[in-house]
């Protein structure tokens, strides 16, 4: 597939104003292709960020916002790259501008701040960004760092779902699927088993596509980079899962033969 190399060149080097000339150019002359937004993959919009042109990326967001013909851009692609190299470069105004954009645009899903093994944050405690360091552990409750006179000290990702495992109490499962986002809970009729580990489990996560995994094992597909179920391999969204318990049989339920 190929694209519009004029194009890529102003978006890549910031050149807002000639990218706008040469838009109308082509999406006005009838001998000229008209613009593909999305030419191989959104390379004008992923170039931009990889050459840290923030205008170049609200303005190329915008317009592809506004304009349905050419349809809304992809700003988790590659793993949350756009957030990742944000915070990387220390762009707290960014940072903020791309992890809200879910707020005011229904295209747009929340940014996954966990994305490839917490990147954000443990880039900015190594690298001594304290700002963002500070900003992404007032936003998400695991995070913390302690920061003395600008520079980060001690930084450390609380492990929430280890932590039940660890020591499994109602309160700590609670808050582990609290902190995997997922709200919805259903009651069942019948124990389930994981189809990973293959117990039995009385509390058990029902995934997307209806295939039930315990919390322990749906953790790793959390911390992985294709969060797809391990039986059915269809890709999944964890807010769409729900929390299922069983209670044991009830009393009506039981055979009156058995007794
Ligand atoms: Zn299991
Ligand atoms: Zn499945």
């Amino acid at each position: 597939m190929s694209y519009i190399h004029p194009f890529h060149v102003c978006c890549k080097y910031g050149r807002i104003e000639t990218a706008k000339w040469i838009l109308q150019l082509y999406n006005n002359s009838p001998n000229l292709q008209k613009i593909n937004m999305h030419d191989q993959n959104d390379i004008y919009f992923k170039d931009c960020y990889k050459n840290y042109n923030w205008t170049t990326i609200k303005w190329l967001y915008e317009l592809c916002r506004d304009t349905p013909e050419y349809g809304p851009i992809d700003i988790h692609s590659d793993n949350e790259h756009l957030f990742r190299i944000v915070c990387y470069k220390n762009n707290l105004e960014m940072a903020q501008w791309v992890y809200n954009l879910h707020l005011t645009d229904p295209n747009v899903g929340k940014i996954d701040i966990h994305a490839k093994d917490d990147e954000a944050f443990r880039t900015a405690c190594r690298r001594n960004t304290s700002a963002i360091a500070k900003w992404l552990a007032s936003i998400e409750p695991t995070y913390s760092v302690t920061i003395i006179e600008g520079s980060v000290c001690d930084w450390n990702i609380k492990d929430i779902v280890m932590d039940f495992v660890s020591r499994p109490t109602d309160e700590r499962y609670e808050n582990a699927l609290k902190w995997l986002n997922l709200t919805q809970t259903h009651q069942l009729e019948n124990l389930q088993t994981c189809t990973v580990c293959h117990e039995p489990h009385e509390r058990i996560i029902k995934l997307e596509c209806d295939h039930f995994i315990c919390l322990e094992k749906g953790y790793n597909i959390f911390r992985s980079i294709t969060k797809k179920c391990s039986y059915c391999q269809k890709s999944f969204d964890w807010s769409k899962c729900s929390s299922c318990v069983y209670e044991g049989k009830k009393e009506s339920d039981i055979c009156m033969i058995d007794l």
